[in-house]
């Protein structure tokens, strides 16, 4: 069966583009994503995608930002099978964690990624943290989702969102958690480490806290 993976992008480096001329960089249109990643039409997974606009630089991320993020993967948690957040880097561990406070007992993935080099530059990391991303949302173990967690995966590894930390501003592996160990590893195959992804409670209904999240801008 196909699976369909809603990509939310945020903001943050992965979405720019440099100028051809300039060098200057901006956000490119998200929706066309596959003109920039055409990798992503060889996925035998459908891919919509949401533009939160105007994007947001994580440094400036707010508790409003996570109350939307997780509103839109609320509205649309029936209709995919997992959920990318593309999200700036500065902030990312922060969000990640606030999420997966927001979204107990999930069972759905939700991943995290970003880059350290724009999309649209060369030699960017963006394409591949975002490609693994999306293969991890989709992925399935026992008939089951894969990784029903509030995850990042960066470079080559997956690691409990609530656990990471951001150490480097200038390397591919910007990530770390230093007290739990990654749920997943990318090299040849994606390597899962089941016995370290939690598992979803079934005495309790998913998302059970979900409820206590409202609309963007109300306040509660
Ligand atoms: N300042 C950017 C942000 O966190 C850096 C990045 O995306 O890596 O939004």
């Amino acid at each position: 069966m196909n699976r369909s993976i809603l990509i939310l992008y945020t903001g943050g480096t992965i979405g720019m583009k440099a100028d051809p001329e300039t060098g200057i960089l901006s956000p490119f249109k998200f929706d066309q994503i596959e003109e920039e990643v055409p990798e992503l039409k060889k996925f035998n997974v459908s891919l919509s995608t949401l533009t939160f606009s105007p994007p947001i630089d994580s440094s400036n991320v707010t508790p409003e930002l996570w109350c939307r993020i997780a509103h839109v993967i609320k509205e649309n948690y029936d209709s995919y099978d997992g959920f990318v957040v593309l999200h700036g880097t500065d902030t990312m561990s922060y969000s990640a964690a606030a999420l997966s406070f927001m979204t107990q007992n999930l069972d759905k993935p939700i991943i995290f990624t970003g880059s350290q080099i724009p999309i649209g530059v060369l030699r960017t990391d963006g394409k591949e943290n975002l490609i693994g991303a999306i293969e991890i949302a989709a992925a399935r173990h026992n008939g089951r989702p894969a990784v029903p967690e509030v995850c990042i995966f960066f470079q080559d590894k997956l690691f409990r969102g609530n656990r990471t930390h951001k150490h480097s501003a200038e390397q591919f592996n910007a990530f770390r958690s230093d007290n739990y160990p990654p749920l997943a590893e990318a090299g040849i195959d994606i390597h899962y480490h089941h016995q370290f992804i939690r598992k979803r409670d079934t005495f309790m209904p998913p998302l059970q806290y979900f409820h206590r999240v409202g609309h963007p801008g109300r306040r509660h």
